[in-house]
């Protein structure tokens, strides 16, 4: 009789989650982030993406249908 559960498999216990901003191991109370300042740089910078949200709809710079009729003749 072989006991082959007498061997527990290698994995890793821990996964260790690196702060984001600069690759170091997050600190405690700050996960996954190692401080308070990589936390703020990565939410500011999910803010300014957030501001820059690619869209197809422009803001309105140019009005369809106003001043030009639909033969394209203008007065
Ligand atoms: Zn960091």
């Amino acid at each position: 009789m072989t006991d082959r559960s007498s061997t527990p498999p290698l994995r890793a216990v821990r996964i260790a989650a690196n702060c984001p901003t600069c690759g170091k191991p997050g600190a405690t109370g700050y996960r996954p982030f190692c401080s308070k300042r990589c936390a703020d740089i990565d939410l500011g910078r999910w803010l300014k993406e957030g501001y820059r949200v690619p869209t197809d709809e422009g803001p309105g710079e140019e009005e369809p249908g106003s001043g030009r009729g639909p033969t394209g003749q203008e007065s």
